[in-house]
């Protein structure tokens, strides 16, 4: 709690723009400064100490001041009763499988998910620590409840989800944990807090990969995860301490400083998205539009009862043309960026192509290629005039 007890009581924008911040007892600032220090001097005697700590300030892999004023931050956010902050969003996926799996455990993961949580789950602890797994459809609520084992440990979903924009039922998904004595834990990347909050709706674990929307401004990398205190303890023991995933001091005032727009940005994401998403849809060229604002979305149901704020700036579309067409339009783009990534102050559209690895867990519209678009914050007139141009000139 900061100096002013800017504590939960305020309203979501007071806490973005106070929280975590302090008047500087050096110097006077009424910023906290940047301390880019590995270590902390020690007491007179520092034999009690424990190496593999994380309370005090001994080591910055153990925590540093950034990080901690960060933490403080965006624990607001989310109402949670704790927060560690990490070196990338992986680092937290990582940091909760391996905080609460061991072998023989089972775990639910989504078919749909970022990347590198299908290559852990599926491949990495299967096979180096024979933690056994199942891929379930999470936007049908009652496939995770056939997929409960006794063993069951971790249920971890995303929604929406990364990359074919699918909506679970966070607070049922909660229930199905609860009864299976199982953790459940959700990557709130693409809605952030603004948009959504799973502790309230009865989830574990929140992760957050800090590199998109709550820094926003594409130049620094982070991730976080939200929990009880218990929980994030054993995160920072197990996999900061030991793992060495800690964010760099700058990072993390770099991310401290992006999170205090967090919610002006999210209500220009979220707008902005919402009418391209509209629009796409008109276009006799687009396949398909998969967002969770479109009432065309299986999920819209779901997704206005748990984003109640908005729902997100990512959208994934398909256009009737070929493998070279969709490359075609991109190159055609001036306003638009070909780059990975979201959550990003400029819009950002990545092709998907037909034989993408998972392409055989994806639904049936994105079989013939997609793109994943993040909507960023330059006029969203721009935008659209900008697909218009582009699918002109590409001949769609
Ligand atoms: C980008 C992303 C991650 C990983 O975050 P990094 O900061 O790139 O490590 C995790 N989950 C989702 C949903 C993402 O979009």
């Amino acid at each position: 709690m900061s100096r002013k007890n800017i504590d939960g009581t305020f309203g979501f924008s007071t806490r973005a723009v106070h929280g975590g911040n302090e008047v500087d007892g050096e110097t006077g600032a009424i910023r906290r400064p940047i301390t880019m220090a590995n270590s902390y001097e020690l007491p007179y005697d520092p034999s009690d100490i424990n190496w593999s700590s994380s309370d005090g300030s001994i080591y910055t892999r153990n925590g540093g001041a950034n990080q901690r004023y960060l933490q403080e931050k965006l624990a607001l956010l989310h109402n949670a009763p704790d927060c560690v902050v990490l070196a990338s969003g992986v680092a937290a996926l990582a940091g909760v499988f391996f905080s609460f799996l061991k072998s023989g455990d089972h775990v639910i993961i989504s078919d749909s998910t970022y990347i590198a949580a299908y290559r852990l789950l599926h491949e990495l602890f299967p096979s180096k620590f024979g933690v056994e797994h199942t891929l379930v459809d999470s936007s049908r609520t009652e496939l995770v409840k056939a997929a409960v084992k006794k063993n069951t440990k971790l249920i971890h979903i995303e929604t929406p989800s990364n990359p074919t924009i699918k909506v679970s039922d966070i607070a049922a998904i909660a229930e199905i944990a609860r009864e299976a004595g199982a953790l459940l834990s959700v990557d709130n990347t693409f809605a952030s807090p603004y948009d959504q909050r799973p502790l309230e709706l009865g989830a574990d674990l929140v992760v957050e990969s800090l590199t998109k929307y709550i820094n926003g401004h594409g130049d620094a990398m982070g991730g976080a995860v939200f929990g009880e205190r218990v929980f994030i303890d054993r995160i920072r023991s197990d996999a900061m301490v030991n793992l060495g995933g800690t964010i760099s001091p700058f990072n993390a005032w770099l991310i401290m400083r992006g999170a205090v727009t967090l919610p002006l940005r999210m209500r220009q994401h979220n707008e902005t998205a919402l009418k391209v998403a509209r629009f796409l849809e008109a276009q006799p060229q687009v396949r398909f539009v998969a967002y969770p604002g479109l009432e065309s979305h299986k999920g819209h149901e779901v997704a206005k009862k748990q984003m109640p704020a908005g729902f997100g700036g990512v959208l994934a579309f398909g256009l009737h043309t070929d493998h070279d067409g969709h490359n075609r339009f991109v190159s055609k783009l001036r306003v638009l960026t070909n780059a990975v990534s979201l959550g990003h102050d400029e819009s950002l559209v990545v092709f998907l192509g037909e034989n993408d690895e998972r392409q055989y867990l994806y639904p049936e519209e994105f079989h013939k290629g997609f793109f994943r678009l993040s909507l960023g914050l330059e006029d969203p007139e721009d935008i659209i005039e900008d697909i218009r141009q582009a699918l002109a000139a590409a001949g769609i």
